[in-house]
């Protein structure tokens, strides 16, 4: 299937550091399959159907590189609460409540939200079990997905019994997945360690094992909380980033979530094994856990993606939200200018992939993926000047987003997700009562 995409301004995302906007032109873009084929002025060639996108500026599609798909289902049950109280008093009693179907209806809740929103590529640690939901929800609806299992052998955290797994038992759940969904078209299988507290040094060595037999990406939390950053120190006697260097985790395919606090002897490990940042300002925020130095850790050559961690922490699944509290809460703590919105709108699209390792999404150039949003920016709150950057970034939302495709499929179409949206919302509905029920905490 071909289709061409007339009269839009082009904002391509290829640039250098100094100008990540790329050379912004109005053109068209022509999409084959799953693959941006032309970007330019292109002829109309036969055959071919057509989207007139006059008025309408295309960037690539969002890139999120932390969320957690599975707890969508529990937006607004663990609000006002900092980091450890808010897992062991709510997110694990509800996580460990899951079975296959409300799984899939978590998934397919995020899903519809996150593609509603622009984002096209997600990075996902999920629960203990039935991860799978996850990569079929994925499947089925065209996002990009690195998906992992969460890592949990130690139950001394406060962690309900049926999510501890023994060492042979997680293992096994990786080897599943990889071997079911890791490289199958748009999917890609992570290793996931939950954080620190809920894993042993041997499940932790093993899994970087693993994770280095296959050429698998890591995935997890470090450094989020200062509670949580005291209790790594008081247990294992070394700093957060420097444990999870000894456990092997850290690498060029490794993203760590969050990296709030870290001394410069952290920073100076995270940069020699070039680990990327998986920024979540908005959750970040809400629990309490500070600021992330993503301005500085820029500047030093690491790589960022944004994400909106999970419903129960933001409690939206939008890029648009991180992008503006991301550029607002580094002019805080470093300074207007510091990181400008142009560099904070890389790291939601080519910036983000490359952090995830996924270098053919991000950008709108020939042979990448036919990831695209179709922004109006001619509107109330939005203009009527300034740079494109600036609109984007600071004044945007999704209002804004006028269509959407995600591997060259329609996703968004005039500002209507083309999925079933009220039946999923309803079925994730039912799915919750029925979570809360088994849990124990129906009303
Ligand atoms: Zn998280």
């Amino acid at each position: 299937v071909t289709l061409r995409i007339d009269g839009v301004l082009i904002v391509p995302m290829d640039g250098p550091p100094s100008s990540p906007l790329g050379e912004v032109r109005p053109g068209s873009i022509r999409i084959e399959g799953e693959r941006i084929a032309a970007v330019g002025e292109l002829p109309p060639s036969p055959g071919e159907s057509r989207l007139d996108g006059s008025g309408l500026v295309a960037l690539p599609g969002f890139v999120q590189g932390h969320v957690h798909l599975c707890q969508t289902l529990f937006r607004g049950l663990a609000d006002d609460l900092p980091l450890l109280p808010w897992l062991r008093q709510r997110i694990w009693p509800l996580e460990a409540a899951h079975d296959e179907a409300s799984l899939r209806a978590s998934a397919d809740l995020a899903f519809a939200e996150l593609l509603r929103g622009g984002t096209t590529t997600v990075q996902a640690i999920e629960t203990v079990h039935g991860t799978e939901q996850a990569f079929l929800a994925a499947q089925a609806c065209g996002v990009t997905a690195v998906i992992g299992n969460c890592l949990m052998d130690l139950g001394e955290s406060g962690a309900p019994a049926c999510l501890v797994q023994g060492r042979q038992a997680a293992l096994g759940e990786c080897e599943a997945l990889r071997r079911a969904f890791d490289r199958q078209g748009r999917l890609h299988y992570a290793v996931s360690p939950r954080f620190v507290l809920s894993v042993s040094e041997g499940l932790a060595r093993d899994a970087a094992d693993f994770a280095a037999e296959h050429g698998l990406r890591v995935h997890t939390h470090a450094c989020e909380h200062p509670d949580e950053i005291a209790t790594v120190r008081e247990r294992l006697g070394r700093d957060y980033i420097e444990v999870l260097q000894l456990q092997r985790l850290l690498g060029p395919r490794t993203g760590l979530a969050h990296c709030v606090h870290t001394k410069p002897s952290e920073r100076a490990i995270l940069k020699a094994t070039g680990c990327a940042v998986l920024h979540c300002p908005s959750a970040n925020q809400k629990l309490g856990s500070g600021i992330a130095p993503v301005a500085e850790y820029v500047a030093s050559g690491l790589r960022v993606a944004l994400g909106a961690d999970g419903a129960p922490c933001n409690n939206r699944l939008s890029l648009l939200t991180e992008l503006r509290a991301a550029a607002l809460q580094q002019a805080m703590i470093a300074g207007p200018g510091a990181w400008p919105a142009a560099q904070a709108l890389h790291a939601a699209t080519r910036g983000g992939a490359l952090a995830l390792g996924i270098d053919d999404a991000g950008c709108l150039v020939p042979g990448m993926r036919a990831d695209l949003v179709l922004a109006d920016l001619d509107r109330l709150g939005v203009g009527p000047g300034g740079p494109l950057a600036s609109r984007i970034v600071y004044s945007a939302d999704e209002s804004c987003l006028r269509h959407v495709y995600a591997g060259g499929r329609h996703v968004v179409r005039d500002g209507v997700l083309q999925l079933d949206e009220a039946g999923i919302v309803a079925e994730a509905g039912r799915q919750l009562e029925a979570l809360l029920t088994r849990a124990g905490l129906a009303a």
